[in-house]
């Protein structure tokens, strides 16, 4: 058994979490917005200003390294040990369809969520209206860089036959930077599936092996948790410098598309989590939902799934009182693989911007960017903007030109921290309705 959670035991009815932690974050989130606003009016150019943020800068980059230097260890060791301890194909192999039968449910009603409302408040049409041509103009240069990383994008031959990676530590080290020439945290996945199938089907002599990468997992932990000992500062100066550079000009002219996409993700965080929570789960929303602050707020502040595994797992097991290795499983799957709000963003920018280039999609097409995005969720990096590259993917495959990018760049980074919130809560709304759901496990 790993050590990371002595505390683990089983079951939903758990006390509420001591959240002093949670506090302190939401302390730090809070000043780093209200700093950020004073910073924004008072001018980018104030050598007070721009010091803040050279500042902030580099403490939000140091949090974030802490994070993402252990994040590939975490995730190899995290699931390999989650597969090993699950050990029964046959249970895994349900708890697997469970995972994708609800995750499947989440995107398809952010995805529709996301179209219903980009089709309805037509946030594009009012752009193209205002300021069209200048907007366009202006977003061509800022989106060369997503489109050339869009570009190397791969078939889908290769996609299916990089699932199994050639080499996994040429994947693990390009898992987080997006530089690995396969399926990156995808392939990682698999290998660490694939080693913890091995662990359960050798489990005498395999042992040594079981014992080392629990090791790992505990100092992954443990480097993590030092790491999130600076969450409330580095949390706070990572919002601070999205709200200080936030041009008021870039909210303003995208008002509408920042409306539409907010509110699509209010909905899913408020309707379609707390309907799943009450016919799959276990939990009461709202008992849910403060019980899962902390990753929430770990999640708006570093903009990134995989940065905020650590603190799922922990919320999982220690204030939601999940079954470990289910739990394990699904959030470690879950921060690369279940994405419903980014698959809600990526459904909204490409009709945004159909909208606004005066593309007309018809059913057909729109029915592909709804398949499209919700599979883009699957294969979306966790981490911050991760999603863009899939957008111009996908904005290219209905004939949307994907240089429209740039025209939201502006505003990303502000909806990337709320969607991240709804990716990580998804996840454990996911590792709620699955790991409530096994039947009691004896032994592993
Ligand atoms: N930042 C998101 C995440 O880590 C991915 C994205 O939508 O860009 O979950």
């Amino acid at each position: 058994m790993s050590q990371i959670t002595p505390d683990s035991e089983a079951t939903p009815a758990v006390p509420a979490p001591h959240d002093g932690a949670s506090r302190r974050i939401f302390i730090g989130l809070a000043v780093g917005v209200a700093l950020g606003l004073a910073a924004n009016l008072l001018g980018n150019g104030l050598w007070v200003t721009e010091a803040a943020a050279a500042v902030a800068d580099i403490v939000g980059n140091l949090f974030l390294r802490m994070l993402f230097v252990m994040v590939v260890p975490l995730v190899v060791s995290a699931l390999a040990l989650a597969v090993a301890e699950i050990g029964d194909l046959g249970r895994l192999g349900r708890l697997g369809l469970a995972t994708l039968a609800v995750t499947a449910v989440l995107s398809s009603a952010a995805v529709l969520i996301g179209l219903g409302l980009v089709n309805t408040i037509r946030p594009g049409e009012a752009l193209a209206a205002a300021r069209g041509a200048a907007a366009v103009e202006a977003a061509s240069t800022a989106a060369d860089r997503v489109i050339e990383q869009a570009r190397a994008s791969k078939a889908l031959r290769e996609i299916l036959v990089d699932m199994i990676p050639q080499n996994p530590l040429q994947e693990m080290a390009g898992a987080i930077d997006g530089s690995s020439k396969g399926n990156g945290m995808l392939a990682v996945m698999v290998f660490a599936l694939l080693l913890g199938a091995a662990l359960a089907a050798q489990p005498t002599a395999t042992a040594p092996l079981r014992g080392w990468l629990e090791a790992w997992n505990v100092v992954a932990m443990t480097v993590i948790g030092w790491g999130m000992k600076l969450a409330p500062v580095g949390a706070g100066c990572l919002v601070f410098n999205t709200v200080a550079r936030l041009g008021l000009d870039a909210i303003l002219s995208l008002f509408w598309f920042a409306f539409t996409v907010l509110a699509g993700l209010a909905i899913q965080l408020v309707v379609v989590y707390p309907v799943v929570l009450r016919v799959f789960g276990t939990f009461r929303p709202l008992d849910f939902f403060r019980r899962s602050a902390e990753a929430m707020q770990v999640a708006f502040g570093t903009s990134s799934s995989n940065a905020t595994l650590p603190t799922s797992l922990k919320v999982a097991e220690q204030n939601l009182g999940l079954r470990r290795d289910a739990a394990r499983f699904v959030l470690t799957v879950g921060a690369t693989g279940n994405q419903n709000g980014t698959a809600l963003f990526e459904g909204v920018v490409v009709l945004f911007l159909a909208q606004v280039f005066g593309v007309s999609l018809g059913p057909g097409q729109q029915l592909q960017v709804v398949l499209m995005a919700m599979l883009a969720g699957i294969g979306t990096a966790g981490v911050p903007g991760g999603s863009l590259p899939l957008v111009a993917v996908i904005a290219q495959s209905v004939g949307v030109p994907a240089e429209g990018i740039g025209i939201i760049l502006g505003v990303d980074r502000l909806l990337d921290m709320c969607r991240t919130v709804l990716n990580v809560t998804g996840d454990l709304v996911v590792a709620a309705c699955v790991a409530g759901r096994e039947p009691a496990q004896t032994g592993a």
